[in-house]
């Protein structure tokens, strides 16, 4: 085996690459930027070389650094991650230039299979589907048009060089090609510096199913199997799961095979993923396949019990692969869940700054792959993905429970995440049914919230939960104003039960308890339902409760400001407002304050990076008009002005660095 490696990565898979090696016995050497200097990875490495600036441009994207950084260090072989360099067919060939290994398939493979219009052509060479349409690219918008009249509306125009489902645009009539054609090329130019586009059948609510295949130097290729990636934002995938639900063994078999033979005859070796969307009746068409490792490979690893870096080593070492298909066997169900900083409910704008707190979920079929920690900061420079959780189960079903449980209980503070988002899908009705499809989150989702209310026996558990640490809180001071009150005579006499209303959003809870702090046993009403509650000692100053109600254990995640306490259970995050029955009698007579909102200003909602401003001082605009263009975490996100108006004064400039709360623009109204 190798000695030593080099990860030309950060972040998660920087971190979970270096576990595999330190069990397989090889020494790891990190790259870091500026702003990774303090980072997890850096830390988890035997080594790590700084490469520059905190830009990927001139660090994690410099080929020549890192493959500097491997030699001076005395690595063979480097490992790419995904991103950044990883299906980068130059680097490859220049690692191998440089005598060391590149982790991953030869450059050849990496080359046809990324060009998208190639690997298609290739696809349908090997037997393998692909989605009607144009093996080619597009001359221009009347070949774009008369295609899509062969195939019939509607279409997808995509980039050939394609990558994150930048740049894709769903045309429905003739007359939508023209704008969506130059829009679909200016985002191409650039997000992949060409222009090249091509034109497929854009399939209805299809599903996301991949296979994962290995392949050796010695002409041995298997597939370990199916995930379904259908649950995407703007065809950015959040959950991913195996098997998928809609894939019975025969289709497996079918999609497995077909996979391995475009890898063969693609000349592929290592690990790789044939991405394949899936109608409701169940065809398959080909997508595209990736030359690397996938984010969401952990579901993979959990229900065959492989490790797929582990094996990954061993074929780049030389090794043949030691397992066949009748070796590669499915146990179970795994699921991941993404948790990337960015906020839910402002239109889920990338989200920065420290993490001040950090407590990631534990247990017996949980996977905790994390790039971050307590202390970590989340920048603007790199993609939002912090960490991903991982569970598995005899079943979906209980799979899906575990990992339900499992962010219950895990707590980030300091950075927005899209925690309780993802929560939310999990517990959905439809998501519990495995009716899945791409179009999901558009079809059950308004915004960051469901589409059908949260159901009230979840609400009452929140505010009994709310209501409990509110009154143990309460109870903690009054006995440590006890001797006090003694001393003046005011001891408060001790009360059989207690009354309390709780306000959430748009529900008002009416909570009695009765119970004892000291025996940690409670008998509790919510709206006149009964619960009998046992709660663990010490809990109420910590921001995660797990409390057993009725005889189940559930978890809470909490923070108090006061009466104020916010709560999260199953995705569903709110403020509560507490009020003793008393006090809450009383406040029914004070007056409600108003909010002002000022919108005489175009406010910075992030930080990040001016890249464009599309209006200029004296110009009429429109509230809802996308004013100014601001990058940030390789996302680029329009701030819209607040009211109708004339711009009286620009206030930024492309190419300026921003922050949350900057004034960009002011309006005359
Ligand atoms: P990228 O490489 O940019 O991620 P893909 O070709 O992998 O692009 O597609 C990303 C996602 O876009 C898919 O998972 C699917 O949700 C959607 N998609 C792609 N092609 C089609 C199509 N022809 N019809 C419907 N949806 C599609």
């Amino acid at each position: 085996m190798f000695n030593k490696i080099l990860i030309a990565n950060r972040g998660e898979i920087a971190v979970r690459i270096i576990r595999t090696c330190q069990q397989a016995g090889v020494q790891t050497v990190a790259v870091y930027s500026d702003a990774d200097a303090r980072s997890l990875h850096v830390q988890q490495a035997d080594e790590a070389v700084l490469l520059g600036n905190a830009r990927s441009a001139e660090s994690y994207l410099v080929a020549e650094k890192i493959i500097d950084a491997a030699l001076k260090t005395g690595c063979q072989a480097i490992h790419p991650g995904y991103g950044f360099l990883s299906e980068n067919a130059e680097f490859c060939e220049k690692i191998s230039r440089a005598g060391l290994v590149f982790i991953g398939p030869p450059a050849s493979a990496i080359a046809t299979l990324g060009d998208k219009v190639a690997s298609k052509a290739l696809a349908q060479k090997a037997g393998v589907p692909v989605v009607p349409g144009h093996v080619g690219t597009l001359s221009g918008v009347e070949e774009a048009v008369s295609i899509a009249e062969q195939i019939g509306f509607p279409v997808l125009i995509k980039p050939a060089a394609g990558g994150g489902g930048k740049g894709m645009r769903i045309v429905a009539s003739k007359d939508e090609m023209a704008p969506a054609f130059s829009a679909c090329q200016e985002e191409t130019r650039k997000a992949f510096g060409e222009h090249h586009l091509f034109i497929e059948k854009y399939i209805e609510n299809p599903r996301h199913i991949e296979i994962q295949i290995l392949a050796d130097r010695y002409g041995n290729v298997i597939y370990l199997g199916e995930r379904e990636c259908s649950i995407q934002r703007r065809y950015q995938k959040i959950i991913e799961e195996s098997p998928s639900p809609a894939v019975d063994s025969a289709l497996r078999q079918k999609m497995g095979e077909m996979s391995c033979s475009l890898a063969k005859s693609a000349g592929y070796t290592n690990a790789g993923t044939v991405e394949f969307i899936v109608d409701q009746d169940l065809n398959f068409y080909f997508l595209e396949m990736n030359t690397r490792l996938q984010v969401e490979h952990p579901v993979t690893e959990l229900v065959t019990g492989l490790d797929l870096v582990a094996l990954q080593l061993k074929i780049a070492y030389g090794e043949a692969l030691s397992i066949r298909q009748e070796d590669v066997s499915f146990k179970g169900a795994a699921i991941e869940a993404r948790i990337c900083a960015e906020d839910p409910s402002r239109n889920f704008l990338p989200a920065t700054g420290m993490i001040t707190r950090y407590a990631p979920p534990r247990g017996r079929n949980i996977r905790v792959d994390s790039g971050v920690e307590a202390g970590s900061v989340v920048s603007v420079y790199y993609d939002s993905l912090l960490s991903k959780i991982i569970s598995w189960g005899d079943t979906r079903e209980s799979a899906r429970m575990a990992l339900i449980d499992a962010l219950n209980g895990y707590h980030i503070e300091g950075v927005v995440t899209n925690l309780d988002f993802v929560n939310l899908i999990l517990n959905h009705p439809e998501f519990a049914a495995g009716n899945l499809s791409t179009g999901f989150i558009a079809q059950y989702f308004d915004g960051d919230q469901a589409k059908i209310p949260p159901p009230a026996d979840r609400l009452c558990l929140i505010a009994l939960a709310t209501t409990l640490i509110y009154h143990n809180r309460q109870n903690l001071v009054r006995d440590s104003l006890k001797p006090m009150a003694a001393h003046v005579g005011g001891a408060a006499k001790p009360r059989a039960w207690y009354h309390y209303m709780v306000k959430g959003e748009e529900d008002i809870f009416e909570v009695r308890l009765q119970g004892n702090p000291d025996t940690r046993t409670w008998t509790i009403w919510v709206n006149g339902n009964q619960y009998q509650v046992l709660t663990p000692d010490l809990e109420f100053y910590r921001r995660r409760m797990k409390l057993s109600i009725n005889g189940q254990f559930h978890r809470f995640r909490l923070q108090f400001q006061g009466n104020f306490i916010w709560a999260a259970h199953c995705g569903i995050a709110r403020v509560f407002e507490i009020y003793s029955h008393r006090e809450w009698e009383l406040s029914q007579f004070m007056p409600k304050i108003q909010k002002q909102v000022l919108d005489n200003i175009l406010e910075c909602p992030m930080p990040g990076l001016v890249v464009d401003l599309r209006a200029q001082k004296g110009d009429r605009v429109y509230r809802g008009q996308e004013l100014v263009i601001v990058e940030s975490m390789k996302m680029e996100s329009g701030v819209a002005s607040p009211c109708d108006g004339e711009v009286l004064e620009v206030l930024v400039q492309k190419g300026q660095a921003v922050d949350t709360g900057d004034v960009l623009m002011r309006f005359k109204h």
